[in-house]
Protein backbone atom coordinates (compact mmCIF):
# COMPACT_ATOMS: atom_id res chain seq x y z
CA UNK A 1 0.00 0.00 0.00
CA UNK A 2 1.19 3.84 -0.52
CA UNK A 3 1.70 5.04 2.71
CA UNK A 4 2.05 8.36 0.59
CA UNK A 5 -1.25 8.20 -0.49
CA UNK A 6 -2.55 7.50 2.48
CA UNK A 7 -0.46 10.07 4.24
CA UNK A 8 -1.70 12.66 2.47
CA UNK A 9 -5.37 11.78 2.65
CA UNK A 10 -5.11 12.28 5.91
CA UNK A 11 -3.42 15.43 6.02
CA UNK A 12 -6.21 16.51 3.79
CA UNK A 13 -8.80 15.03 5.79
CA UNK A 14 -7.99 17.01 8.83
CA UNK A 15 -8.03 20.07 7.46
CA UNK A 16 -11.39 21.53 7.54
CA UNK A 17 -12.49 22.54 4.36
CA UNK A 18 -16.33 23.22 4.59
CA UNK A 19 -17.32 25.17 1.10
CA UNK A 20 -15.76 27.62 0.27
CA UNK A 21 -13.16 26.99 3.02
CA UNK A 22 -9.75 25.44 1.90
CA UNK A 23 -8.67 25.41 5.37
CA UNK A 24 -4.87 25.02 3.84
CA UNK A 25 -5.67 21.98 1.32
CA UNK A 26 -4.22 23.48 -1.60
CA UNK A 27 -1.19 25.19 0.36
CA UNK A 28 0.14 21.65 1.58
CA UNK A 29 -0.70 20.65 -2.57
CA UNK A 30 1.06 23.39 -3.94
CA UNK A 31 4.05 22.77 -1.96
CA UNK A 32 4.34 19.49 -2.62
CA UNK A 33 3.94 20.25 -6.39
CA UNK A 34 6.17 23.09 -5.83
CA UNK A 35 8.88 20.90 -4.81
CA UNK A 36 8.22 18.41 -8.35
CA UNK A 37 9.02 21.50 -10.44
CA UNK A 38 5.25 22.90 -11.04
CA UNK A 39 4.80 26.37 -11.89
CA UNK A 40 2.15 27.18 -9.07
CA UNK A 41 -0.42 30.18 -9.02
CA UNK A 42 -3.04 31.35 -6.81
CA UNK A 43 -6.23 31.91 -8.66
CA UNK A 44 -8.25 33.26 -5.71
CA UNK A 45 -11.87 34.83 -6.25
CA UNK A 46 -14.94 36.01 -4.98
CA UNK A 47 -16.01 38.78 -2.39
CA UNK A 48 -14.51 38.93 1.42
CA UNK A 49 -17.36 36.96 2.88
CA UNK A 50 -17.19 34.04 0.35
CA UNK A 51 -13.57 34.51 -0.47
CA UNK A 52 -12.53 31.14 -3.41
CA UNK A 53 -9.45 29.72 -2.83
CA UNK A 54 -8.29 28.29 -6.54
CA UNK A 55 -4.96 26.78 -7.57
CA UNK A 56 -3.49 26.70 -10.64
CA UNK A 57 -0.39 24.55 -11.76
CA UNK A 58 1.81 23.42 -14.27
CA UNK A 59 4.69 21.02 -15.11
CA UNK A 60 5.40 21.61 -18.43
CA UNK A 61 7.25 19.36 -20.89
CA UNK A 62 9.87 19.19 -22.66
CA UNK A 63 7.88 19.60 -26.16
CA UNK A 64 6.37 22.78 -26.87
CA UNK A 65 3.52 21.07 -28.98
CA UNK A 66 3.15 18.77 -26.35
CA UNK A 67 -0.27 17.16 -25.01
CA UNK A 68 -1.87 18.89 -21.63
CA UNK A 69 -3.38 16.97 -18.86
CA UNK A 70 -5.33 18.36 -16.39
CA UNK A 71 -6.21 16.97 -12.96
CA UNK A 72 -9.11 18.99 -11.85
CA UNK A 73 -10.84 18.67 -8.59
CA UNK A 74 -12.21 20.37 -5.53
CA UNK A 75 -10.69 21.00 -1.67
CA UNK A 76 -13.90 21.90 -0.29
CA UNK A 77 -16.17 19.81 1.37
CA UNK A 78 -20.10 19.39 2.47
CA UNK A 79 -21.10 20.22 5.96
CA UNK A 80 -20.52 17.44 8.39
CA UNK A 81 -24.59 17.77 9.63
CA UNK A 82 -25.39 16.56 13.21
CA UNK A 83 -21.57 15.88 14.79
CA UNK A 84 -23.57 13.71 17.57
CA UNK A 85 -24.31 11.11 14.45
CA UNK A 86 -21.29 10.55 13.39
CA UNK A 87 -19.34 7.12 14.71
CA UNK A 88 -15.84 9.78 14.50
CA UNK A 89 -15.24 12.96 14.50
CA UNK A 90 -15.64 14.30 10.79
CA UNK A 91 -12.65 16.06 10.94
CA UNK A 92 -9.85 13.60 12.38
CA UNK A 93 -9.13 10.55 10.42
CA UNK A 94 -10.35 7.54 11.94
CA UNK A 95 -10.00 3.77 10.64
CA UNK A 96 -12.29 1.15 11.31
CA UNK A 97 -12.81 -2.69 9.44
CA UNK A 98 -9.89 -0.93 6.39
CA UNK A 99 -12.24 1.98 5.77
CA UNK A 100 -10.98 5.66 6.42
CA UNK A 101 -13.55 7.73 8.14
CA UNK A 102 -13.66 11.84 7.79
CA UNK A 103 -15.79 13.89 5.38
CA UNK A 104 -14.45 14.43 2.15
CA UNK A 105 -12.84 11.14 2.37
CA UNK A 106 -14.56 10.35 -0.86
CA UNK A 107 -15.76 12.91 -2.23
CA UNK A 108 -12.97 14.00 -2.97
CA UNK A 109 -9.82 13.94 -0.80
CA UNK A 110 -9.23 10.47 -1.88
CA UNK A 111 -8.51 11.54 -5.16
CA UNK A 112 -6.93 14.33 -4.53
CA UNK A 113 -3.98 12.53 -2.39
CA UNK A 114 -4.22 9.84 -5.76
CA UNK A 115 -3.43 12.36 -8.33
CA UNK A 116 -0.48 14.16 -6.67
CA UNK A 117 1.34 11.26 -5.71
CA UNK A 118 0.52 9.75 -9.23
CA UNK A 119 2.15 12.79 -10.29
CA UNK A 120 5.42 12.27 -7.82
CA UNK A 121 5.97 9.22 -9.05
CA UNK A 122 5.22 10.01 -12.96
CA UNK A 123 7.65 12.79 -12.74
CA UNK A 124 10.15 10.51 -10.96
CA UNK A 125 10.25 8.05 -13.34
CA UNK A 126 9.74 10.40 -16.55
CA UNK A 127 11.41 13.81 -15.47
CA UNK A 128 11.75 14.64 -19.13
CA UNK A 129 8.06 14.09 -19.86
CA UNK A 130 6.85 15.20 -23.30
CA UNK A 131 3.55 16.44 -22.37
CA UNK A 132 2.29 18.79 -19.76
CA UNK A 133 0.54 18.85 -16.38
CA UNK A 134 -1.14 20.57 -14.91
CA UNK A 135 -3.98 20.87 -12.01
CA UNK A 136 -7.06 22.97 -11.34
CA UNK A 137 -8.35 23.03 -7.90
CA UNK A 138 -11.10 25.08 -6.38
CA UNK A 139 -12.51 25.47 -2.53
CA UNK A 140 -16.17 26.18 -4.29
CA UNK A 141 -17.89 23.21 -6.10
CA UNK A 142 -20.31 21.84 -3.80
CA UNK A 143 -21.74 25.82 -2.88
CA UNK A 144 -22.25 27.91 -5.70
CA UNK A 145 -19.30 27.15 -7.98
CA UNK A 146 -19.41 30.88 -8.88
CA UNK A 147 -16.11 32.12 -7.93
CA UNK A 148 -14.56 27.99 -8.69
CA UNK A 149 -13.80 26.20 -11.48
CA UNK A 150 -15.85 28.67 -13.86
CA UNK A 151 -13.52 31.78 -13.08
CA UNK A 152 -10.55 29.84 -13.69
CA UNK A 153 -11.31 28.14 -16.96
CA UNK A 154 -12.31 32.11 -18.21
CA UNK A 155 -8.47 33.42 -17.41
CA UNK A 156 -7.17 29.99 -18.68
CA UNK A 157 -9.11 30.83 -22.09
CA UNK A 158 -8.27 34.09 -21.95
CA UNK A 159 -4.51 33.59 -21.82
CA UNK A 160 -4.34 31.00 -24.31
CA UNK A 161 -3.39 28.21 -22.21
CA UNK A 162 -4.62 25.16 -24.51
CA UNK A 163 -5.95 21.65 -23.18
CA UNK A 164 -5.98 18.22 -24.58
CA UNK A 165 -7.24 15.97 -21.78
CA UNK A 166 -9.21 16.80 -18.43
CA UNK A 167 -9.55 13.86 -15.75
CA UNK A 168 -12.02 15.24 -13.19
CA UNK A 169 -11.84 13.20 -9.74
CA UNK A 170 -15.32 13.10 -8.78
CA UNK A 171 -16.05 9.73 -7.46
CA UNK A 172 -17.38 7.59 -9.98
CA UNK A 173 -17.04 3.87 -8.90
CA UNK A 174 -19.67 1.79 -8.28
CA UNK A 175 -18.54 -1.33 -6.60
CA UNK A 176 -14.83 -1.57 -7.42
CA UNK A 177 -12.33 1.19 -8.15
CA UNK A 178 -12.65 1.94 -11.80
CA UNK A 179 -15.72 -0.03 -12.94
CA UNK A 180 -17.26 3.11 -14.23
CA UNK A 181 -16.39 6.53 -14.99
CA UNK A 182 -17.91 9.55 -16.73
CA UNK A 183 -17.67 11.12 -19.88
CA UNK A 184 -20.27 13.12 -19.80
CA UNK A 185 -23.12 15.00 -17.74
CA UNK A 186 -26.35 15.79 -18.72
CA UNK A 187 -27.62 19.27 -18.43
CA UNK A 188 -29.55 21.03 -15.46
CA UNK A 189 -32.43 23.20 -16.16
CA UNK A 190 -34.87 24.71 -12.95
CA UNK A 191 -38.18 26.61 -13.37
CA UNK A 192 -40.28 28.10 -11.24
CA UNK A 193 -43.76 28.41 -12.10
CA UNK A 194 -46.33 30.56 -10.11
CA UNK A 195 -49.66 30.22 -11.67
CA UNK A 196 -52.31 33.06 -11.09
CA UNK A 197 -55.57 32.96 -9.91
CA UNK A 198 -58.61 34.78 -8.02
CA UNK A 199 -58.60 34.29 -4.31
CA UNK A 200 -62.03 33.95 -2.83
CA UNK A 201 -64.53 31.79 -0.83
CA UNK A 202 -64.71 27.83 -1.72
CA UNK A 203 -69.09 28.65 -1.72
CA UNK A 204 -68.57 30.91 -4.43
CA UNK A 205 -66.39 29.49 -7.32
CA UNK A 206 -67.95 31.65 -10.29
CA UNK A 207 -66.21 35.17 -8.31
CA UNK A 208 -62.68 33.05 -7.98
CA UNK A 209 -60.37 31.43 -10.46
CA UNK A 210 -58.85 27.82 -8.86
CA UNK A 211 -55.05 28.34 -9.86
CA UNK A 212 -54.47 24.74 -8.58
CA UNK A 213 -57.45 23.57 -10.59
CA UNK A 214 -56.17 25.49 -13.56
CA UNK A 215 -52.98 23.76 -13.38
CA UNK A 216 -53.30 20.10 -12.36
CA UNK A 217 -54.46 19.40 -16.11
CA UNK A 218 -51.18 21.40 -17.45
CA UNK A 219 -48.69 19.54 -14.92
CA UNK A 220 -50.33 16.27 -15.72
CA UNK A 221 -49.41 16.35 -19.36
CA UNK A 222 -45.57 17.99 -18.55
CA UNK A 223 -45.00 15.21 -16.13
CA UNK A 224 -46.59 12.50 -19.30
CA UNK A 225 -44.34 14.12 -21.58
CA UNK A 226 -41.43 11.71 -23.57
CA UNK A 227 -38.98 15.19 -23.45
CA UNK A 228 -36.53 13.36 -25.98
CA UNK A 229 -35.49 9.34 -25.88
CA UNK A 230 -31.86 10.32 -24.52
CA UNK A 231 -29.18 8.65 -27.33
CA UNK A 232 -25.97 6.06 -27.25
CA UNK A 233 -24.29 8.34 -24.52
CA UNK A 234 -27.37 9.61 -22.51
CA UNK A 235 -30.71 8.53 -20.74
CA UNK A 236 -33.70 9.91 -21.94
CA UNK A 237 -34.38 13.90 -20.53
CA UNK A 238 -36.45 13.41 -17.35
CA UNK A 239 -38.84 15.89 -15.99
CA UNK A 240 -39.53 16.14 -11.78
CA UNK A 241 -41.78 18.83 -9.78
CA UNK A 242 -39.70 19.20 -6.37
CA UNK A 243 -42.20 21.83 -4.52
CA UNK A 244 -45.86 22.75 -4.86
CA UNK A 245 -47.33 25.13 -2.75
CA UNK A 246 -50.56 26.86 -2.91
CA UNK A 247 -53.81 27.39 -0.50
CA UNK A 248 -53.42 29.64 2.88
CA UNK A 249 -54.12 27.24 5.11
CA UNK A 250 -57.68 27.73 5.60
CA UNK A 251 -60.62 25.00 4.11
CA UNK A 252 -62.81 27.42 2.56
CA UNK A 253 -60.34 29.72 0.92
CA UNK A 254 -59.67 29.18 -3.05
CA UNK A 255 -55.86 30.02 -3.43
CA UNK A 256 -54.97 33.05 -5.22
CA UNK A 257 -51.94 31.24 -6.62
CA UNK A 258 -49.81 28.37 -6.81
CA UNK A 259 -45.87 28.14 -6.97
CA UNK A 260 -44.56 24.93 -8.86
CA UNK A 261 -40.83 24.03 -8.91
CA UNK A 262 -39.17 21.42 -11.27
CA UNK A 263 -36.06 20.04 -12.77
CA UNK A 264 -35.25 18.94 -16.38
CA UNK A 265 -31.81 16.69 -16.48
CA UNK A 266 -31.63 16.43 -20.20
CA UNK A 267 -29.55 14.81 -22.37
CA UNK A 268 -27.93 16.45 -25.39
CA UNK A 269 -30.92 15.63 -27.73
CA UNK A 270 -32.80 19.02 -26.07
CA UNK A 271 -31.41 22.43 -25.71
CA UNK A 272 -32.36 24.47 -22.94
CA UNK A 273 -33.95 26.43 -25.45
CA UNK A 274 -35.96 23.27 -26.83
CA UNK A 275 -37.47 22.66 -23.72
CA UNK A 276 -38.14 26.24 -22.78
CA UNK A 277 -40.18 26.88 -25.51
CA UNK A 278 -41.97 23.69 -25.42
CA UNK A 279 -43.14 24.17 -21.51
CA UNK A 280 -44.19 27.80 -22.56
CA UNK A 281 -46.32 26.23 -25.16
CA UNK A 282 -48.06 24.02 -23.25
CA UNK A 283 -48.94 26.34 -20.59
CA UNK A 284 -50.08 29.13 -23.11
CA UNK A 285 -52.04 26.03 -24.39
CA UNK A 286 -53.55 25.24 -20.95
CA UNK A 287 -54.52 29.07 -20.71
CA UNK A 288 -52.87 29.67 -17.80
CA UNK A 289 -52.15 32.86 -16.65
CA UNK A 290 -48.25 32.65 -15.29
CA UNK A 291 -44.95 33.92 -14.37
CA UNK A 292 -41.88 31.51 -15.12
CA UNK A 293 -37.96 32.17 -14.03
CA UNK A 294 -35.68 29.84 -15.57
CA UNK A 295 -32.04 28.34 -14.48
CA UNK A 296 -29.90 27.29 -16.22
CA UNK A 297 -28.01 24.67 -13.81
CA UNK A 298 -25.32 23.41 -16.71
CA UNK A 299 -25.42 22.66 -19.94
CA UNK A 300 -24.15 18.88 -20.63
CA UNK A 301 -21.03 17.46 -21.67
CA UNK A 302 -20.05 14.79 -23.70
CA UNK A 303 -16.33 13.58 -24.52
CA UNK A 304 -16.71 10.19 -27.30
CA UNK A 305 -14.77 7.61 -27.21
CA UNK A 306 -11.43 8.80 -28.72
CA UNK A 307 -7.73 9.12 -26.79
CA UNK A 308 -8.37 9.81 -23.10
CA UNK A 309 -11.60 7.28 -22.81
CA UNK A 310 -8.81 4.70 -24.55
CA UNK A 311 -5.97 5.87 -22.24
CA UNK A 312 -8.36 5.61 -18.87
CA UNK A 313 -9.73 2.23 -19.85
CA UNK A 314 -6.47 0.65 -20.73
CA UNK A 315 -5.01 1.93 -17.29
CA UNK A 316 -8.04 0.46 -15.68
CA UNK A 317 -8.06 -2.69 -17.22
CA UNK A 318 -4.68 -2.97 -16.89
CA UNK A 319 -4.56 -2.25 -13.30
CA UNK A 320 -7.83 -3.96 -11.71
CA UNK A 321 -8.28 -6.39 -14.77
CA UNK A 322 -11.78 -4.09 -14.91
CA UNK A 323 -13.62 -3.08 -17.77
CA UNK A 324 -15.18 -0.05 -17.14
CA UNK A 325 -18.21 1.32 -17.82
CA UNK A 326 -19.00 4.90 -19.70
CA UNK A 327 -21.85 6.69 -18.10
CA UNK A 328 -23.40 9.97 -17.98
CA UNK A 329 -25.53 9.26 -15.36
CA UNK A 330 -25.72 11.43 -12.07
CA UNK A 331 -25.43 15.04 -10.95
CA UNK A 332 -23.80 17.55 -12.45
CA UNK A 333 -19.88 18.24 -11.89
CA UNK A 334 -17.47 21.32 -12.56
CA UNK A 335 -16.68 19.20 -15.66
CA UNK A 336 -19.22 21.28 -17.55
CA UNK A 337 -17.06 24.36 -16.98
CA UNK A 338 -13.88 22.44 -17.77
CA UNK A 339 -15.30 20.89 -21.03
CA UNK A 340 -15.64 24.45 -22.72
CA UNK A 341 -12.05 24.84 -22.53
CA UNK A 342 -11.23 20.89 -22.81
CA UNK A 343 -11.82 18.46 -25.71
CA UNK A 344 -11.97 15.73 -23.79
CA UNK A 345 -13.27 15.82 -19.95
CA UNK A 346 -13.29 12.03 -18.06
CA UNK A 347 -14.25 12.04 -14.16
CA UNK A 348 -12.74 8.97 -12.63
CA UNK A 349 -12.41 8.40 -8.67
CA UNK A 350 -13.15 6.05 -5.91
CA UNK A 351 -16.28 4.81 -4.66
CA UNK A 352 -19.24 7.39 -4.08
CA UNK A 353 -21.07 5.06 -1.67
CA UNK A 354 -21.15 7.48 0.85
CA UNK A 355 -20.38 10.81 -0.28
CA UNK A 356 -21.96 13.94 1.68
CA UNK A 357 -23.82 11.02 3.78
CA UNK A 358 -22.86 11.05 8.20
CA UNK A 359 -20.01 8.42 7.98
CA UNK A 360 -18.53 9.05 4.72
CA UNK A 361 -15.37 6.75 4.31
CA UNK A 362 -13.26 5.33 1.27
CA UNK A 363 -12.17 1.49 1.59
CA UNK A 364 -8.22 1.83 2.56
CA UNK A 365 -7.91 -0.33 -0.65
CA UNK A 366 -9.28 2.28 -3.36
CA UNK A 367 -6.13 4.31 -2.71
CA UNK A 368 -3.47 2.43 -4.51
CA UNK A 369 -5.31 1.10 -7.47
CA UNK A 370 -6.96 4.44 -8.31
CA UNK A 371 -3.32 5.94 -7.74
CA UNK A 372 -1.86 3.83 -10.01
CA UNK A 373 -4.96 4.03 -12.58
CA UNK A 374 -4.03 7.74 -13.07
CA UNK A 375 -0.30 7.25 -12.85
CA UNK A 376 -0.78 5.27 -15.89
CA UNK A 377 -2.96 7.13 -17.61
CA UNK A 378 -0.36 9.66 -17.90
CA UNK A 379 2.51 7.11 -19.04
CA UNK A 380 0.28 6.33 -21.55
CA UNK A 381 -0.73 10.17 -22.79
CA UNK A 382 2.70 12.66 -21.66
CA UNK A 383 5.58 10.49 -21.36
ZN1 LIG B 1 -17.18 16.20 -5.46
Amino acid sequence: MSNATLGLLEALIARPSVTPGDAGCQQLIGERLQRLGFEIEAMDSGPENFRVSNLWAIRRGTAADGPVLLFAGHTDVVPPGRLEAWGSDPFVPSYREGRIYGRGAADMKGSLAAMVVAAEEFVAAHADHRGSLAFLLTSDEEGPAVDGTVVCCEQLRARGQRLDYCIVGEPTSLEAVGDMVKNGRRGSLSGRLKVKGVQGHVAYPHLARNPVHQAAAALAELVAIDWDAGNAYFLATSFQISNINAGTGAGNVIPGEMMVDFNFRFSTESTPESLKSRVHALLARHGLEYALDWTLGGEPFLTPVGTLSDAVSAAIRAETGLTTQLSTTGGTSDGRFIAKICPQVIELGPINATIHKIDEHLPVDNLEPLKNIYRRTLETLLA
